[in-house]
């Protein structure tokens, strides 16, 4: 069976689905490889390193293949080109692009998506939605860490002492605690706060001091937050206020699963910040937590600079690709049997993850 690694067409998009170190666990599966020309280019691969590791190079890999690999999802007239029967693995929010989940459907294409991995344990080795929130927590810290004029760690010298910077970090999931332990690394001060409970624990195991609010947790389904109510979160940023005036550098990571991500720092709130601060907003893409971020720009509030995310795990693209290449080749894996792709609908993980295609569903899949 042949597997197509294409090459991404969003302009903001510079991961590759497989990097050349993998493509030997494909062969060895029994699968033929072919790389869409200068698909890994952006993500420091070259055509020459994926040859020599055992794959094919070709200008149009998408039509006569049996399973497709992508970062993002296909673009509609790549969707509209791919024979009945293909496979198609990729990112694939079905309410962001119904158009292309309705064209796979009715192409008769199989379809998965990755964010649709379930968090369990036996899937943790597919979860792309951890690899790729580990690569944007760094990526955020060193961003901050970059555009503050100032050090982040204490520096005692004969010239007299230098202290700290001293950053907060509101939202302590994966990319929350990855932005603390890449911070701390680099020496500054670090603050967080989350409002799940379990969060406390895992911010002082990395480093930082754990903000105690006298507010209620907010625990939801699957180890996932909950949203807040208007009361709530009027008060969360009443009592963050002083902690966000204090720091030099804010860097935001909070996010609600499949919903706009919660505004809990108002422009106001930022607006207190001291002349030269940061502000570091990874959830700008999905609505902003922080008042007035743009996606994709630096923005000044008061005397703050605010950066804006956008598809930031993308902008480490070495790093990212060889994480999400790992998750894709885990799944195919854990579909393959004897050599070909062979799901098996009664394994959680492959039900959870299909959208298009799953046997019985008719037109559209199990999730679309
Ligand atoms: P996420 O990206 O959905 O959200 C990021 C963080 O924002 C979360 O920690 C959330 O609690 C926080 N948040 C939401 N609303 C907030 C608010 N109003 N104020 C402050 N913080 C707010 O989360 P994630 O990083 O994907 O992880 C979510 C949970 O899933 C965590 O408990 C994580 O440990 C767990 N997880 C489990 C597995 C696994 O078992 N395989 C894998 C990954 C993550």
């Amino acid at each position: 069976m042949r597997i197509a690694v294409v090459r991404e067409l969003r302009d903001d998009e510079q991961r590759v689905a497989l990097v050349p170190d993998l493509v030997g666990r494909l062969t060895a599966l029994g699968y033929e490889v072919v790389v869409e020309t200068g698909a890994g280019l952006e993500a420091q691969h070259s055509d020459e390193e994926y040859v020599a590791a055992g794959a094919l190079i070709a200008d149009d890999p998408h039509t006569d293949a049996d399973l497709v690999l992508s970062v993002q999802p296909l673009e509609r007239h790549e969707a509209r080109r791919l024979r009945p029967g293909t496979t198609t693995v990729g990112f694939l929010p079905v309410d962001a692009v119904p158009e292309v989940v309705e064209t796979l459907a009715t192409g008769g294409v199989r379809s998965f998506a990755m964010e649709r991995v379930p968090r369990i344990s036996r899937a943790q080795t597919m979860d792309a939605l951890s690899s790729q929130a580990l690569v944007s927590g760094y990526r955020c810290a060193i961003v901050a860490a970059g555009m503050l004029r100032r050090f982040f760690p204490l520096n005692m010298t004969a010239a007299g002492t230098v202290p700290p910077a001293e950053v907060l970090v509101l939202g302590a999931g994966v990319a929350g605690l990855q932005a603390i332990a890449t911070a701390r690394r680099l020496g500054a001060v670090v603050k967080a706060y989350d409002v799940r409970a379990a969060a406390a624990e895992e911010i002082r195991s990395v480093g930082a001091q754990a903000i105690e609010l006298d507010l209620p947790t907010l625990e939801g389904s699957g180890g996932y937050a909950r949203e807040m109510g208007e009361e709530r979160a009027r008060l969360q940023q009443e009592l963050l206020t002083p902690y966000v005036a204090a720091a030099d550098a804010l860097i935001t990571t909070a996010a609600l699963p499949g919903r706009r991500a919660p505004l809990l720092v108002s422009r106001a709130m930022v607006e207190q910040m001291r002349p030269g601060s940061v502000v570091v907003d990874l959830a700008a893409d999905t609505g902003g937590n922080v008042e007035g971020s743009v996606a994709g720009d630096v923005v000044r509030i008061g005397q703050a600079q605010v950066w804006g995310g956008r598809n930031v795990a993308s902008q480490l693209p070495g790093p990212a690709s060889r994480l999400y290449a790992q998750n894709v080749v885990n799944l195919v894996a854990l579909m393959t049997r004897d050599g070909v792709l062979d799901p098996d609908f009664d394994d959680e993980i492959v039900a959870a993850s299909c959208v298009t295609g799953a046997p019985g569903a008719a037109g559209e899949g199990s999730g679309a």
